[in-house]
């Protein structure tokens, strides 16, 4: 679709790599019979592979002009979902088949870098439906879901994104793989989500909304970032030093707070 120009408000730096392409492909590994969603498929580029090693597809994207190009270019082995992926209910594209797999879903995506974030919390939200996903995001995105506690990345993101998930960084992209090239380097990640959470947490919106304010204000204690929800007493009873930052919490220690702002 050599006539398309980029739009930078939706994200749009098209893949041309072929031996990336490939890369992610191989890392989807998919197989007939399989309902997978591809997010953001643009022009093409990994849709046209993905189609042949799965037989049939569906894809979202949001940009009209892109979906009527997938509709002709593909015809009807691709279903082409013209939508807003932040916005876009999952469980309609399920196949209507009874006794099927129980976490069917298997989303892949070159996913548009200003709106990653927002895409990813809208699909931790239909986790229980989904196998897995394998996205292309920014690298430093990537780094701070994987992100250990002590270490710079690690953060909201990081914290959220490991009790709902098992994430696994796959490899690196050079902008030089995109037209036009992003500013940033890129990464392919894998997230599988967990059968069971990790941790016990009695109220998930508890553990958002402790996890929040504590890296809302990194630099001050636990006591100071959690003032108004937690006392000092309180986190300590919950087995965490008052004076502590969060970056050094695991994820463990937030749902024991998550759990005692719960009680208290
Ligand atoms: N997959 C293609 C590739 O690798 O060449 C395109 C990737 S481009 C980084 C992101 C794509 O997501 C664009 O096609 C853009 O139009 C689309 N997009 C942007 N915002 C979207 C949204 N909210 N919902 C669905 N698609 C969106």
């Amino acid at each position: 679709m050599s006539d398309h120009r980029p739009r930078k408000r939706f994200g749009q730096n098209f893949l041309h790599d072929p031996h990336i392409i490939q890369r992610i492909v191989d890392a989807v590994a998919p197989g007939p019979d399989e309902t997978l969603v591809e997010i953001g498929p643009g022009e093409g580029a990994l849709t046209g592979p993905l189609l042949a090693a799965a037989g049939r597809l569906t894809a979202v994207e949001l940009d009209r002009d892109l979906a009527a190009h997938l509709r002709e270019r593909f015809g009807e082995a691709l279903t082409v979902v013209e939508a807003d992926a932040t916005r876009v209910d999952l469980r309609e594209l399920l196949p209507e088949q009874e006794g099927g797999e129980e976490r069917p879903l298997r989303l892949v995506g070159n996913l548009p870098y200003n709106v990653s974030t927002p895409l990813l919390f809208h699909f931790l939200g239909y986790r229980n439906a989904i196998r897995d996903m394998h996205f292309m995001l920014q690298r430093e995105v990537v780094e701070r879901m994987g992100a250990k506690p002590g270490s710079r990345q690690y953060g909201r993101l990081s914290v959220m994104v490991q009790y709902h998930c098992a994430v696994t960084p796959l490899f690196r992209v050079p902008a030089g793989a995109f037209r036009p090239a992003p500013k940033v380097e890129s990464m392919v990640v894998r997230l599988v989500p967990h059968a069971e959470p990790p941790v016990a947490v009695a109220d998930e919106a508890r553990l958002a909304a402790v996890v929040t304010r504590a890296f809302g204000a990194r630099r001050k204690t636990l006591a100071n970032a959690l003032k108004g929800e937690l006392d000092a007493e309180a986190i300590r009873a919950a087995g965490v030093d008052p004076g502590a930052r969060a970056e050094t919490l695991d994820l463990a220690a937030f749902a024991r707070l998550a759990n005692a702002s719960v009680a208290g």
